[in-house]
């Protein structure tokens, strides 16, 4: 993509989330777009970067390795947004910000020993992952098993995490479902924080390129948006 096609991509982008959040009687100020760079260059980030772009997500270890020690200097923020196996998690602390998919203890645990045994003084925020739509297909925990989940997390008093809110993905070309999915996700959220005092556990991950309307409609706080900034990904 050219110079010119991501800045306009962002601008365009950052408009229309303003509109959007406006009509929905919501501060555009409330939701951090995460762009997506998982595939893309480091010159493409680099010129989302130049463009205004503070926030990037990834969703392999590998792939991020290659651009987030070299834009260590920008003050950009990352987020894992993908599938992390336990036996990486040592790869997180000093290199990200935040983790959007937290999906079993074992992961939390891993993550928090990490964590611990790392010179990263900040906490790691985390977003458990929830399979709203419960497709077979997707990562996540399901619904019901969110609240016990909370339960334990807290009973293990994980160091060195920051336990931030929940994410989860739309169901791909259904409009409706996707809606109700991320209704699902607000309730839920809601429901965690009558339950449970955690504070600032109040974030909600959730909308990407040809949803995050939607979501910023049903009040998603972090969009997660790739192809619309930086043109469909080669395969
Ligand atoms: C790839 C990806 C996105 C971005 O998708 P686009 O359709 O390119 O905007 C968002 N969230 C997750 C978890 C992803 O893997």
């Amino acid at each position: 993509m050219s110079v010119s096609s991501i800045s306009r991509n962002l601008a365009n982008i950052r408009h229309h989330i303003n509109q959007v959040a406006d009509q929905a009687g919501r501060l555009a100020d409330e939701i951090t777009l995460v762009a997506v760079s998982k595939r893309r260059t480091l010159d493409e980030v680099k010129l989302a970067i130049e463009a205004g772009q503070k926030d990037f997500g990834e969703n392999t270890i590998q792939d991020a390795l290659t651009k987030i020690p070299e834009l260590e200097a920008t003050g950009s923020r990352w987020h894992f947004i993908g599938h992390l196996q336990s036996k990486k998690a040592k790869l997180i602390p000093g290199n990200f910000h935040w983790i959007h998919s937290v999906d079993s203890l074992k992961l939390a645990q891993k993550i928090s020993h990490a964590m611990e045994d790392s010179s990263v003084d900040r906490p790691l925020n985390c977003l458990i992952q929830v399979n709203v739509a419960a497709e077979a297909s997707k990562f996540g925990l399901n619904r019901d098993e969110v609240v016990p989940f909370i339960e334990r997390l807290l009973s293990l008093e994980l160091r060195g995490l920051r336990w931030r809110g929940l994410m989860t993905i739309g169901v791909q070309g259904d409009d409706k479902q996707t809606r109700a999915a991320f209704i699902g996700l607000r309730h839920l959220l809601e429901q965690c924080q009558h339950e449970y005092a955690l504070t600032d556990f109040n974030q909600l991950s959730m909308g990407m390129s040809n949803d995050y309307s939607i979501a910023i409609e049903e009040g998603a706080t972090m969009i997660r948006v790739g192809t619309a900034i930086f043109g469909q990904r080669q395969a």
